[in-house]
């Protein structure tokens, strides 16, 4: 077993060896090679995998990861005396340090293993609200947030009477910080802000939205499941209270995300499920909870996960998120410069900061047909609302296309898409 288990580590030093050498080059061909679904076909054609807002693609150090803590290590954590169990949990308390180092927060205390972005957010609009709001309290979330930081909100709404305030934006889809600012009232308890838009791609401005809402003494979460992918994120420099994201959108399992809270408020909030691993002693007269962040960890984590997402970050740093970052950058200034020459063009979100993601339309064809003959040709984008209905009506459309872009796609695969749309729109004349 040990020896099984070493070897898993050996696998990944091997690979970080091998990877060092791609912060000197961007080597885009060695970086695909480490995906082996990209090798793959749909309908004869290549794929061309332009979905990665919706999830990434799993490097094989990630899948390895899995497979060797299932064949070698699993034990359930925290509670076993016995070696596998230590193993394990060290392994699950090393994913914990390495997400803290990620995303540079000040203690692993500050770390919460959730199930995803989805189940950060409603965790802190549970907790949050629980502790700090009553009836009449605000919340200020923006016009281009993904459902699932409107909704948990609204789910609050319902349970306790709080309000929902609403940051508008210009048509370039670059949030108004005039118009936020005047949002702030006495009865302001939380401002909550996608990091990047997951249709129009907007970089907010998340360190200034933080600061104002600073100096209104008023904490804020950021839905960072679109940044975290494509920016170097600095929690401390952010000044986030709340920083949410998901394995899944940086080259992580399924099923596993992080909730990094400051220490003051996660302390004051009461517990989201109860369960094991969340408490201190539990009799019928009393329960006393767990510290941080057990607390709102109840039940049997998803420690296989754990080890995955820490594999999947230290690939990211190994390539370098900088080095993403330029690459990602160069693609879509090309891949906007491109788009906007073929006829009939609208491309929805045109911010001066612009990261991972372009949406579309062509003249009056629908995004589903769209979508639908691109993916013939082997190209794999999204249409619809994408979880963004408000955003929609602000358009005033129902759906778009969205091509959106990881660390393995190429300026080939840009041009290819190019192609495809201008293929699709003289089918339909
Ligand atoms: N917020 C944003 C901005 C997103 O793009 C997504 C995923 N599309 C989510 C939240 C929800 O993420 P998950 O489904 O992984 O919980």
């Amino acid at each position: 077993m040990v020896v099984l288990n070493y070897s898993f580590l050996i696998i990944n030093s091997s690979f970080f060896i091998f990877n060092s050498s791609l912060s000197k080059m961007y080597d885009i061909q060695k970086i695909r090679e480490d995906f082996p679904i990209l090798s793959r076909t749909v309908y004869g054609k290549p794929l061309i995998y332009l979905d990665n807002g919706a999830t990434t693609q799993k490097p094989k150090c990630v899948v390895d990861a899995i497979v060797d803590e299932y064949y070698s290590v699993n034990a359930n954590v925290h509670r076993g005396v016995h070696f596998l169990s230590q193993q394990a949990t060290n392994l699950h308390e090393a994913s914990r340090e390495t997400v803290r180092k990620f995303i540079n927060a000040r203690s692993t205390s500050e770390i919460i293993f959730t199930r995803g972005t989805t189940e950060s957010i409603n965790l802190v609009a549970s907790s949050f609200t629980d502790a700090f709001m009553r009836e009449g309290d605000e919340v200020i979330v923006s016009v281009m947030e993904h459902h699932s930081n409107i909704v948990s909100w609204q789910i609050q709404a319902l349970r306790k009477g709080i309000v929902l305030k609403v940051i508008p934006m210009n048509d370039r889809g670059e949030l108004l910080i005039d118009e936020y600012e005047k949002l702030f009232t006495p009865r302001t308890r939380l401002v909550s802000v996608a990091h990047v838009s997951n249709v129009l791609g907007t970089v907010n401005p998340v360190k200034r939205i933080a600061d104002i809402a600073h100096a209104h003494n008023v904490p804020v979460l950021i839905d960072g499941a679109q940044g975290i992918p494509h920016i170097k994120v600095d929690v401390q420099d952010i000044d986030a209270d709340f920083y949410v994201f998901s394995a899944h959108k940086i080259y992580g399992p399924t099923g596993i995300g992080v909730l990094y809270g400051k220490e003051n408020l996660l302390d004051r909030m009461p517990p989201y499920q109860g369960g094991g691993e969340m408490i201190k002693n539990v009799s019928f007269e009393g329960t006393t909870f767990n510290e941080l962040p057990f607390k709102f960890e109840a039940g049997t984590p998803d420690y296989v996960g754990s080890t995955a997402m820490a594999v999947a970050l230290d690939y990211v740093s190994a390539v370098g998120i900088e080095n993403i970052a330029v690459h990602e950058h160069e693609l879509v200034d090309y891949a906007m410069r491109r788009m906007k020459e073929i006829p009939g063009m609208r491309i929805f979100g045109e911010a001066e900061h612009k990261s991972g993601v372009i949406s579309f339309l062509v003249g009056d064809i629908h995004h589903f047909d769209m979508g639908t003959l691109l993916d013939r040709l082997g190209i794999a984008v999204r249409t619809g609302h994408h979880c963004a209905e408000p955003l929609m009506r602000r358009l005033g459309i129902e759906g778009t296309v969205r091509a959106s872009f990881g660390m393995y796609n190429t300026r080939e695969e840009v041009d290819a898409l190019v192609a495809g749309i201008e293929r699709v729109s003289r089918m339909f004349g």
